[in-house]
């Protein structure tokens, strides 16, 4: 069997180590005789795993008592209305940072349910930079405020977590949760789409705060309102009972390397190699992200000649490093290097990186 270094911005690459747990238990898991797809979501088997899999991540994560967590469907994408459906309540305005692609999809999506104000914004500085957030002024009585720590598309991220007092704060934490240890008690909401840092597509990930669980207004539908989901224990309907298995292996195997304190400090390292590749290219790569701002864990770049992407893709292909071309909207290169992407397919990277510019320029 051959691994290639998969650099996709999601679904990406998972622990090898997950895939073969999974891969013997495909057909018979812990000697019951049936795959985890094949369970009952009610039955005892499959609760063992539902229970475990909140556990781990409550521990990984050190998520507070007073924190709900939720395990659903319909990616971040549908946590862009689910927010505005269950947080805005009377005062139907809400506060939204701007520092992105991400952004403006949520931004978008709560338009439609009440008063968005634009809190900071860095689309004039094409979205290379983070505004300050000590400098912004919340909106008096928004219900909440949401930003997006991690910009996947663009790769730059927040520095400090907005402090935004009494009012809840709401982040769409996709490309960067369980990258580092967060103190999530300055959290309203996390919410998550797995398939970048925890596992498969299809399963969603909310950690609400409990007291913004029930404020939905009575027109929600019900798989749109937290309190329907919290109620059930997440399987109101059927939830997504294989991806829920797997990231529930990704937990145990963040647990058992050192959890996030060691992911922070890989991450740091792997990130820090590639833009150090890319800073002293002489201006043969380029990142465009103000400094300080720089993604740990997706890294756009472009060469001075363009002309050349598609022999580096080919090139990098060929030697086993995939999934590299950039976002269609930005073009050029990125890589994206979660969690599950080891140092070595760094390494890799940047000595291909290093090679293809020795012959090209
Ligand atoms: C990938 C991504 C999304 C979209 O996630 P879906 O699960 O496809 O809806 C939203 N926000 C961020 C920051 C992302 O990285």
């Amino acid at each position: 069997m051959s691994r290639i270094y998969n650099f996709s911005a999601g679904p990406a690459t998972l622990p090898l180590s997950v895939l073969e747990q999974a891969q013997q238990e495909m057909t018979d898991w812990h000697g019951c005789g049936m795959s985890v797809m094949e369970m009952s979501h009610r039955g005892k088997e499959f609760i063992s795993i539902a229970e475990k899999a909140e556990a781990d991540l409550r521990e990984v994560m050190e998520i507070p008592d007073h924190y709900k967590v939720l395990f659903l469907q319909g990616g971040a994408s549908s946590q862009f209305a689910m927010v505005p459906l269950n947080l805005m309540g009377k005062s139907r305005k809400a506060d939204y940072f701007d520092t992105g692609a991400w952004s403006a999809k949520a931004i978008k999506e709560a338009a439609r349910y009440g008063h968005v104000n634009i809190v900071a914004s860095s689309k004039e500085q094409s979205y290379t930079t983070i505004p300050d957030p000590a400098l912004c002024e919340y909106t008096e009585n928004a219900a909440y405020v949401h930003y997006t720590p991690n910009e996947t598309i663009g790769g730059l991220e927040f520095d400090t977590i907005p402090d935004t007092g009494d009012t809840p704060l709401v982040a769409d934490m996709s490309s960067t949760i369980l990258s580092r240890p967060v103190d999530v008690s300055r959290y309203g909401i996390i919410y998550a789409g797995a398939q970048k840092n925890i596992g498969p597509a299809g399963l969603t990930i909310v950690i609400v705060r409990e007291d913004l669980v029930g404020l939905a207004g009575s027109n929600t539908p019900a798989m749109m309102d937290y309190a329907v989901h919290e109620k059930a224990e997440s399987m109101y309907n059927t939830p997504p009972t294989y991806s829920w298995y797997v990231a529930g292996l990704v937990f145990e195997w963040l647990l058992k390397n050192g959890g996030l304190t060691t992911m922070a400090e890989v991450n740091e390292r792997k990130a820090t190699a590639l833009y150090d590749c890319i800073d002293s290219s002489g201006g043969f790569y380029t990142n465009p992200i103000d400094k300080p701002y720089r993604s740990w864990m997706n890294v756009p770049f472009v060469m001075a000649d363009s002309s050349l992407d598609g022999q580096f893709l080919a090139g990098a292909a060929e030697a086993g490093l995939v999934q590299l071309k950039g976002h269609r909207s930005v073009g050029g290169m990125r890589a994206s290097i979660y969690n599950a992407m080891p140092e070595e397919g760094v390494d890799a990277l940047i000595g291909f990186m290093q090679d293809f510019q020795v012959k090209n320029g």
